[in-house]
Formats: C-alpha cells, sequence, structure tokens
C-alpha cells in the first residue's frame, strides 16, 4: 500500500468506565486543527463502556467520528487486548495517524500496536506540524538533553503512531458537528490469553500539593538546591504567595521531592500565572514543560539558558533571594 492510500487521524479516549481523561479531550482539540490542515477526518476511537454524557464531550471536540468497540477482554485496562483491538482496527481502516495519551497505560500499549503494525511510535512530542510536501505529520520535542527540538517524521510507515503527555495541549473544544459517523466494531479478545490478572484497585493518595497542574502559581526549584534542609523556605514562599511546590528532575533523581512534582517533558506540564525559578538552569527539557503568563528566573550564572526564557531575572543566590522575598512579603502585609 501507498502512504496515500492511509488516510484519516485517530485519538485513543482513555477512560474507566465514568470518564474520559482529559487527555484525550485534548488530543481531539488539537487534532482537529491539524485535521483541518491536512484534510483528513478526526475519529475517536473509546474501548468498551462509556456512558454517552462522556462521549459527548468528546464529540465537542470537534470530532468527525466515533469508532466504539466493544468484545471480552475489556473489563479493565491490560496491554494484550488493547494492543490487539488497534492493530485488528488499523489493518481494516488504514488510519493515517494514531495518538494516545502518553499515561502509564497509553505508554504501555502504544509501541506494541505499533510494532505488531510494523510501523514507527514516537514519545512525548511537545508540539505537532506537518510537511505538505510528503504528507508526513511532525512530532517536535527536545532531544539531545534539550539543546535541540528535533523533528521526528515517520517518513515510510504507516501508520504514524505518537503518545502525547497529559497537559501538552489545551482543551478548547471547538463544539460537535452537526454530523458524526458511528462505527460499531466487536474485537473479542479471550481473556484467559490476558497475561496480567487484575488484583484490585487502590486509588493515588490524594495530596492537594501534589497536584500543580493547574496552579496558578508554581515555586520551582533546582538542582542549585544543597540538600533537603534548605528547602523549607521555598515551601514558605510558595505558600504566602498561595502557590506551590514544583521541581527539575535533577531534585526527585535525588530522592529530595517526588515526581509528581516534576515539571517538564517526562513531568507535569503546568501554565501558572506566575512562575518563580530558584538554581534551574533552563533546559529545554524543563522549560518545555512551563506556560507561565509570568517567568522569574533567580540563579547565580548570569549565562544559564533560563535568562533567555523569563520575563524578569535575578542573579543571585538562591537561598538569599527567596529567604529576601519571604522577608519583602511579609513586611508589605505588615
Ligand atoms: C529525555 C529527557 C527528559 C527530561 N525531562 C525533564 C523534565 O521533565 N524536567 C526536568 O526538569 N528535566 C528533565 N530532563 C533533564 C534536563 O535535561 C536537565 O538536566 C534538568 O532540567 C536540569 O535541572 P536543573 O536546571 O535544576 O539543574 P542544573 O542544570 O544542574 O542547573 C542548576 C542551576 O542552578 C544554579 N545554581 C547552583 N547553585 C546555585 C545557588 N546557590 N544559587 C543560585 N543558583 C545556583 C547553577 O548555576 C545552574 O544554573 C530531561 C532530560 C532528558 C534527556
Amino acid at each position: 500500500m501507498k502512504k496515500s492510500d492511509y488516510q484519516n487521524m485517530w485519538v485513543y479516549i482513555e477512560h474507566d468506565g465514568r470518564t474520559a481523561a482529559p487527555v484525550g479531550l485534548e488530543l481531539c482539540c488539537e487534532l482537529r486543527k491539524l485535521c483541518d490542515q491536512t484534510g483528513d477526518r478526526l475519529f475517536a476511537v473509546v474501548l468498551g463502556e462509556l456512558p454517552e454524557s462522556e462521549l459527548d464531550k468528546v464529540k465537542d471536540c470537534g470530532i468527525d467520528g466515533i469508532i466504539r468497540v466493544s468484545g471480552t477482554g475489556y473489563e479493565y485496562f491490560n496491554t494484550d487486548a488493547w494492543a490487539k483491538a488497534f492493530t485488528v482496527l488499523s489493518r481494516k481502516y488504514n488510519p493515517s495517524a494514531i495518538f494516545v495519551g502518553g499515561t502509564i497505560d497509553g505508554r504501555d500499549f502504544a509501541p506494541r500496536f505499533a510494532v505488531q503494525l510494523e510501523t514507527g511510535c514516537t514519545s512525548d512530542a511537545m508540539e505537532l506540524g506537518w510537511d505538505a510536501e510528503t504528507g508526513d505529520i511532525q512530532f517536535i520535542e527536545p532531544a539531545v538533553g534539550g539543546k535541540i527540538m528535533a523533528v521526528i517524521t515517520v517518513p515510510a510507515l504507516r501508520p504514524q503512531v505518537g503518545t502525547i503527555r497529559p497537559g501538552t495541549f489545551p482543551c478548547a473544544p471547538v463544539g460537535a458537528k452537526q454530523e458524526i459517523e458511528r462505527i460499531e466494531e466487536r474485537i473479542d479478545f479471550d481473556p484467559e490469553k490476558i497475561r496480567c490478572r487484575h488484583l484490585g484497585f487502590i486509588p493515588d493518595e490524594s495530596d492537594p500539593e501534589l497536584d500543580i497542574a493547574n496552579a496558578d502559581c508554581i515555586v520551582c526549584v533546582g538542582n542549585g538546591l544543597k540538600d533537603s534542609e534548605h528547602l523549607e523556605r521555598y515551601r514558605t514562599l510558595a505558600k504566602l504567595l498561595g502557590g506551590k511546590l514544583g521541581c527539575t528532575r535533577p531534585l526527585y533523581d535525588r530522592g529530595i521531592l517526588p515526581y509528581k512534582l516534576q515539571i517538564g517533558q517526562s513531568g507535569v506540564m503546568v501554565k501558572p500565572k506566575l512562575y518563580i525559578s530558584f538554581g534551574v538552569s533552563g533546559a529545554v527539557n524543563h522549560t518545555a514543560g512551563v506556560d507561565a503568563d509570568v517567568f522569574v528566573a533567580v540563579g547565580k550564572n548570569p549565562e544559564a539558558q533560563i535568562f533567555n526564557y523569563c520575563d524578569y531575572g535575578i542573579v543571585g543566590d538562591m537561598d538569599e533571594v527567596c529567604d529576601e522575598m519571604i522577608a519583602q512579603i511579609k513586611a508589605l502585609r505588615q
């Protein structure tokens, strides 16, 4: 088959049987724009049961159609049934591209069906583009330790598979189309052949302090931090500003802060009104995850990349500047 024989783009709608995860909606909204450029039709793919009210939210994102898959094997997420379903569907309908949220589940099954389809899978793109000459999607993401933005394409194979992290694109629904095609498919997977067993479900301990994706103000601590004993002042500053603490990857690697607070390409995407970084050098792997109205950077190296990103830069010792900010805020509030 030629590349041009593959048409339309698909988005996998991840859900827990009750609610559609935001990432599927975000991807539909972003891909609506791309499909308008390429002339492809946009389909949402739903495996297992999901209430109509949730499907309405998906429709609001401007899709042209829904593919609903029922059958055995979809009672709980498992890579075997999910990968098979996408392999079977893709062989039948030949989509040009399939997008999957870069969640724990998505990152598990997307590369598997890509291998079964003998095609390429890219992960963690931060931007999407399209080359009108070749018809290839451009997956744009930081590479070489964050020194360059690489444009990755799947030049010969189809479908083009990509996983995209939650929060990478905004969810801005354009409204439902008047006519939405509905395709019902039955694909059975023998539950006996599922190689993992569902033992139970323990929800994540929900500590609101660790939920920083929608925080209005973030105080981000970087590798310039000497040790965990120096951390408390940054918590204090975050609290005074009504914000939350975040960090760069080295702080998670050093065991100082939990992964949920890591901001960037392989962490959380944040869009605060105010972002203040302390002791952060400005690798694109980190800054690509920050979309702030006002970005303030504090660091001791005036040549650091971070000063090319920020609106306001302060060159100095991070602890001293933080203490001074705390003192000034307290003085203003007296
Ligand atoms: C595939 C991939 C994905 C990645 N994903 C992420 C990600 O999601 N998030 C992320 O953060 N990183 C990520 N990284 C790592 C990233 O490339 C950088 O290594 C990391 O962001 C650097 O963190 P940093 O700026 O805190 O540390 P450093 O680069 O070590 O910078 C520390 C800064 O602090 C300054 N400093 C030191 N002491 C002081 C002081 N006393 N006062 C003031 N300033 C001081 C230094 O001058 C320096 O500028 C990823 C890398 C790869 C390869």
